[in-house]
């Protein structure tokens, strides 16, 4: 039999593809580090990831099967979350989360119970994803068990939000619109715009949900026992200020690995198109990959000035049209009439893909992202400059970093979100075809490349906070 056991760590997924994702690889990183894992999707997330990989032969996914035959102890399981499996738990986000954070934690109270019983000779601990607290706590409490909160976006964002008091008293949280005032009082953070802070700190901000409950959610966070980050140490001296409080890691990039074959892990909620032969027939830095992730929507008429802009460029691109990317719910008449067959050879139109795989291949050479997160953590690995058209939630914020702290991408639209077809294909250019500002910004991106990948290297800092975590968190439970 292998190895004794370090701890059983029970991990409930936030069933969005830009949670997931981070979410999984920590799972794989812990047990590679000789925890057992528990693994839980909520089930109808389970439901679409079988659905997306095995389509057609009704075989449901067991996410862990390759990485238990690979010798790590990591079990997979479900929790009904108590709404139809149709339910759209994007359309309908503020009634559906305002539930999620009331509710599911007599869910996952019993899940985590059960659990605990299933394995009564390895200590458990819950680990969460940190937009689920205050439930966690609560449910850490009553077992007398470690709770490890999971923060998957910049240390910015979470120092922003961890500081509620702090803006609150200054007249900052709620955020007015129209207003433009510089915040620097807040520890680590040198100086952020009131303009760049997340959609939802605004009053009658998007989600509305996000604005309400908030402070909550934060007032759990800071009972938590430790908190890793995926970001990297460099992002900011926000961790080092976080830590007089309580211990911070940033162990980033998450999605990537030296060692783990993360890739082989169905994580995608649709089928992914393959894209590599049509990459293939491109040459080196000529392709655009354009992508809004996972979740947000936009109108038909930015979609109209977008895709017109491409075709003024004359910039090759792929263009990941998502179900569910016009905010009208229409899933049939996305791209303007007849522009499929306008573009030729020079476009290639999918519902999806392995983003990761299209923004590593050399063809690509620019990225046009919504600047979810994970989608601008993937192109600083990769070392692709991108055009940010941030939409909502963090995004904007992660703009902030990209274009005026790292300099390794442009905006879309200076400010304001009109979205206009002949500045959308001048900015193309000015990033695709050579150029000063194209050359400044892959410079840019060449040297972030080599931060992300170094800290992941034996002595980077991301792999010494993540052995500091398990050394430190090894220590608690024991
Ligand atoms: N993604 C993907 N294929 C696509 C589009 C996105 O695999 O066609 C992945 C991407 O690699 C990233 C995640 O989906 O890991 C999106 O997360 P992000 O934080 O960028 O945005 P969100 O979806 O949360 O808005």
């Amino acid at each position: 039999m292998g190895k004794q056991s370090k701890g059983h760590a029970i991990m409930i997924s936030v069933p969005y593809q830009g949670h997931i994702n981070p979410f999984i690889n920590l799972a794989l990183k812990l047990a590679s580090k000789g925890f057992t894992i528990t693994f839980a999707h909520l089930e109808f997330v389970h439901q679409k990831l079988s659905k997306a990989h095995h389509s057609g032969n009704g075989t449901e996914v067991d996410l862990f099967t390759e990485a238990r035959e690979s010798g790590l102890d990591i079990r997979y399981a479900t929790i009904n979350d108590g709404f139809p499996l149709e339910f759209d738990r994007v359309l309908n986000f503020d009634e559906y989360w305002g539930i999620i954070l009331r509710d599911f934690a007599s869910l996952v109270d019993e899940f985590v119970g059960k659990t605990i019983q299933s394995e009564p000779f390895i200590v458990p601990f819950l680990v969460t994803d940190a937009v689920f607290y205050p439930w966690p706590a609560t449910i850490a409490d009553k077992y007398d068990i470690v709770n490890v909160a999971f923060w998957t976006q910049p240390a910015l964002v979470f120092s922003l939000s961890y500081h509620l008091d702090l803006l609150r008293e200054k007249g900052h949280f709620p955020c007015k619109d129209n207003v433009e005032d510089e915040i620097n009082y807040v520890p680590g953070v040198e100086s952020i715009n009131t303009r760049d802070l997340m959609s939802y700190f605004k009053e009658d901000g998007f989600p509305i949900i996000l604005y309400k409950t908030l402070p909550l959610t934060f007032e759990g966070v800071k009972k938590s026992d430790f908190i890793v980050h995926n970001t990297v140490d460099e992002e900011s001296d926000i961790l080092s200020a976080l830590n007089k409080y309580q211990p911070n890691y940033a162990i980033g990039p998450i999605n990537f690995s030296k060692n783990l074959t993360t890739n082989s892990i169905s994580k995608s909620l649709w089928s992914e198109s393959d894209c590599t032969q049509w990459l293939e027939s491109k040459s080196p830095g000529s392709v655009l990959y354009v992508s809004f992730g996972s979740f947000v929507h936009t109108s038909k008429q930015i979609i109209e000035e977008i895709a017109y802009g491409l075709l003024l460029s004359e910039v090759n691109f792929i263009w990941v049209i998502r179900e569910g990317i016009l905010n009208s719910g229409d899933t049939n008449h996305v791209l303007p009439v007849g522009f499929e067959d306008e573009i030729k050879d020079k476009g290639l139109i999918v519902p999806w893909c392995d983003q990761i795989t299209v923004l590593s291949n050399p063809a690509v050479g620019g990225f046009l992202t919504h600047n979810g997160w994970n989608s601008t953590v993937e192109s600083m690995w990769c070392g692709v400059p991108m055009i940010s058209y941030p939409i909502a939630f963090e995004q904007v914020t992660n703009m902030k970093l990209v274009v005026d702290d790292w300099k390794i991408g442009i905006r879309l639209c200076d400010h304001g979100m009109s979205v206009d077809r002949k500045i959308v294909a001048e900015k193309i250019k000015s990033v695709m075809c050579g150029g000063s500002i194209s050359k400044r910004l892959r410079q840019e991106a060449d040297k972030v490349k080599t931060v992300m990948r170094d800290a992941l290297e034996t002595d980077g800092s991301s792999k010494r906070n993540f052995d500091q975590f398990v050394e430190d968190l090894e220590a608690k439970i024991a």
